[in-house]
């Protein structure tokens, strides 16, 4: 029987393991946190493949229709799109239901850390071993500090919109989501690429909130990592490493959106195991062709981070004010494409105009 380790239980780990050893491969998978506790937005965009899973595995707590999206202060975006965009999950609970499967499947785990790029594997020599220690592996790409909460606001805030608010200077941005429409409770908080070693990132959330919602006073619930402009990293042949979830660099760095990928790698790792075994390169080869998708999309949401990050602060605004409506569009709505980026822009050429020569560029 073939056997796999796996470093990291987290979405696209847990759900890995849970596929292979449904299908009969001898997993064991380490992780130093037996509950998952990581912060989190818990939006996942909607589509037949999020949903089988969110329906399967987690409850839905909200469901996102409509987006405001301001840049230092102006709204240039306000859209109900007139159907469900996004899920807001119980992403604990999705964690804790595919572990639990997993090991009712036969995976073991082992509750401590494993380093994913040592060879001394705990298991045979000719074993995979699968990094899935998302923005805890370290991969390319910068991790920074995101700071939320959860709490209940003290005016009647919308628990069908999202509020993503920019900063261009610093190159993040505060956000604004549901977290569980019955309870009122919405989640927020801020991660910024170019912060000043100077801020106070969780001072700089807890007086956003204040400012947005009249909340005195939140207790932050901690920071976690999350990493921007990720390089795609899908194996390393030399230790039999195959990476998947942010670990592989799978993040969109515009909105942080990071579950949605993790979970589609895994599944498509899991097919490539099914297909080849531990047969090392052709796994590699399964895979690298499987994610293709998932790679381009990655890379063109960096692309678009970093036409925005080389522009002078000056224009920076300039630049997010002209993105058209169709483009936030298809980005909530996971399908972006660079035809999606160049449509939108024909469509709307009064306002986009500015960024003719930048779509250029990403050819
Ligand atoms: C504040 C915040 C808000 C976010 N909001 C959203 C959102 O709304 N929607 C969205 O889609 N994405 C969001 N993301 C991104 C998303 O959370 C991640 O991209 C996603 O969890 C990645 O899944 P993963 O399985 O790759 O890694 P993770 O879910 O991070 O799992 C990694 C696992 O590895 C374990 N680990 C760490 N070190 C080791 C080790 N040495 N050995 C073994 N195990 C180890 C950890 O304990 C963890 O369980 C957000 C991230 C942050 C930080």
């Amino acid at each position: 029987m073939d056997s796999v380790v796996i470093a990291g239980l987290g979405i696209a780990g847990s759900r890995l393991a849970g596929l292979l050893a449904a299908s009969g491969f001898e997993v064991t998978a380490y992780d130093p946190d037996p509950l998952y506790r990581k912060p989190c937005g818990e939006a996942v965009p909607v589509n037949d493949y999020t949903e089988s899973i969110v329906r399967k595995y987690t409850k839905v707590k909200a469901m996102v229709d409509s987006f405001k999206v301001i840049v230092d202060g102006v709204t240039v975006y306000d859209e109900n799109i007139g159907k469900p965009v996004w899920f807001i999950i119980d992403k604990s609970l999705l964690v804790q239901n595919l572990r639990s499967e997993a090991q009712d499947n036969g995976a073991q785990f082992i509750w401590g850390k494993i380093n994913a790029t040592e060879t001394n594997r705990p298991s045979s020599n000719d074993s995979v071993l699968v990094d899935a220690r998302g923005p805890f592996s370290p991969g390319q790409g910068r991790v920074i500090p995101v700071y939320r909460v959860v709490y209940k606001p003290k005016i009647d805030w919308p628990m069908n919109e999202v509020l993503i608010e920019f900063d261009s200077k610093r190159m993040g941005f505060y956000w604004i989501f549901p977290s569980d429409s019955s309870n009122r409770l919405v989640n927020a908080g801020g991660g910024f690429y170019g912060l000043s070693k100077q801020c106070n990132l969780p001072m700089m959330v807890k007086e956003y909130i204040k400012r947005r919602t009249g909340v005195e006073e939140v207790k932050l619930q901690g920071a976690s990592l999350i990493r921007i402009k990720p390089k795609i990293d899908l194996f390393d042949r030399e230790n039999r490493v195959m990476k998947i979830g942010e670990s592989a660099g799978f993040l969109m760095s515009i909105t942080g959106e990071g579950i949605r990928p993790a979970l589609l790698s895994a599944d498509l790792l899991a097919d490539s195991f099914k297909k080849h075994g531990s047969d090392f390169i052709s796994l590699t080869g399964h895979y690298a062709k499987g994610v293709s998708p998932l790679v381009r999309e990655t890379v063109l949401s960096t692309k678009l981070f970093e036409i925005v990050e080389k522009q002078p602060v000056n224009k920076r605004f300039n630049v997010l004010a002209s993105v058209p409506r169709g483009f936030w569009r298809r980005y909530f709505q996971a399908k972006l494409s660079l035809n999606g980026v160049i449509l939108s822009a024909l469509k709307e050429p009064g306002r986009a105009w500015r960024l003719l020569p930048f779509i250029a560029k990403l050819f």
